[in-house]
């Protein structure tokens, strides 16, 4: 038996990040920069105004007594995209909208709700304004030759929004890893096919491929492999093009496990652990050349959960993301739990939050078949090896699994 550490040590060790490839920034979303992105100018490029209002002097703004504001004329009308034709000299004022470059010989910004236009020549100011008002200055956000984006950042919304802001139309990212998807065992069929007796639908390889899918995978499903040496073999070559395979089924003892004979007769060195976690337990890993294997239990729940624990930490790290574990948080427990002695098990919970405390309850049995277990858990609450009790009350951490379910919400902004 090894820990799960000792598995997720050993399997993250062997992963390399991908090559890389260049994308449209337009598809960038997602995806994990493979450069280090320079800013190449100042951001503003310029100082402009915060504001609609008037560009002016400071010195002018202040009023002759308490009850004679300035008066300034208005010399030119600036909307945002051009640049002022004139400059700004003692008494005048130009016009200027959000956004527009500060015309020369301005320091400030008075606001519109600051001045009353008397008309279109003049303008009273309200209050006198402080130079540097409302005014944008050239590189606030950024500066020429700044680094923006370090390699290994994930691409975001905002990230896309800064590169095109310095003009990068493209970018270098790291290559998706294309997972192919066995499910074996001849009792299962797809989901069209008739179900006779003794049959149950491939719901792992579809689980699993939309797992890949969320972890930022590309998915090939190659349908379900009968549980013969021959026909498992032909389906491991094909997998083997892709960047990773994933088994799910067959690598427990059984008579009728034979993914451990066919993975080692195609040539990958596998090692096969027998992990001390529940669910899971079996599970074999290990490459042929540029490919990675995993062979995951059948069991549906099983499947999924090694999947989180050693595959989506390895597709992520094949795609250079340097933070490749699920967030954790603290909850206390809302139930006894009893455990196995010297395993770690993932028991898979609902969440409530009360005033700044989450709360964990079990989503009821923990069968590694029950697969609408893992539909209804917000998390998976990791019990420690060395405990066989957990009373109620106890703080245990618990690991979110990804994708809001849209069933709750946090209205606390
Ligand atoms: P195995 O690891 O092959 O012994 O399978 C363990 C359990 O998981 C058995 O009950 C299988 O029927 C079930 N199982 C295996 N593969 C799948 C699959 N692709 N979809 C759903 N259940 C499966
Ligand atoms: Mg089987």
């Amino acid at each position: 038996m090894i820990s799960v550490i000792e598995a997720r040590d050993a399997i993250l060790d062997r992963i390399r990040p991908l090559g890389v490839e260049r994308v449209d920034i337009a598809s960038a979303r997602g995806r994990v920069l493979a450069e280090d992105v320079h800013a190449t100018r100042n951001q503003p490029p310029w100082d402009n105004s915060a504001m609609d209002g008037y560009a002016v002097r400071s010195v002018d703004t202040v009023p002759s007594s308490p009850d004679s504001p300035a008066e300034l004329e208005i010399v030119e009308d600036l909307p945002a995209g051009y640049v002022a034709k004139r400059s700004v000299g003692p008494g005048q004022a130009i016009h200027i909208m959000t956004g527009a470059p500060v015309p020369e010989g301005a320091d400030t910004i008075v606001r519109a709700e600051r001045a009353l236009k008397v008309d279109a020549r003049r303008v009273r100011i309200l209050q006198a304004v402080e130079s540097g008002t409302d005014l944008r200055r050239a590189g606030e956000d950024i500066r020429d030759g700044d680094l923006i984006i370090p390699s290994g950042m994930l691409i975001r919304p905002a990230e896309v929004g800064l590169l095109a802001s310095t003009n990068r139309s493209h970018v270098s990212v790291y290559r998706r890893p294309r997972v192919a998807v066995l499910s074996t065992g001849d009792e299962i069929v797809d989901v069209d096919e008739p179900l006779e007796d003794g049959k149950i639908v491939d719901s792992n390889g579809y689980a699993l491929s939309a797992l890949v899918a969320d972890a930022g995978g590309i998915p090939q499903r190659l349908g379900i492999i009968p549980d013969t040496q021959e026909a498992l073999e032909e389906a491991l070559r094909d997998g083997l093009l892709a960047d990773a395979v994933i088994t799910s089924g067959g690598v427990s003892v059984g008579e009728y496990d034979y993914v451990k004979a066919a993975l080692e007769s195609v040539g990958t060195s596998m090692a096969f652990w027998k992990v001390s976690m529940t669910p899971g337990r079996p599970l074999a890993f290990g490459s042929i050349d540029d490919t990675i294997v995993f062979g995951l239990p059948g069991n549906p729940v099983a499947s999924m959960v090694t999947f989180e624990l050693f595959m989506r930490p390895a597709l992520l790290k094949m795609q250079g993301y340097t933070h490749i574990y699920r967030p954790t948080i603290k909850a206390r427990l809302l139930e006894d739990l009893t455990k196995s002695l010297g395993r770690k098990q993932f028991i898979r919970v609902t969440l409530q939050k009360r005033g700044d405390q989450y709360y964990a309850s079990r989503t009821g049995a923990q069968g590694s078949g029950i697969l609408r277990s893992m539909s209804i858990a917000d998390g998976l609450a990791v019990s420690h090896e060395d405990q066989e009790f957990m009373p109620a009350g106890q703080e245990i951490e618990v690991m979110l699994l990804g994708g809001y379910s849209g069933l709750s919400d946090d209205r606390n902004y």
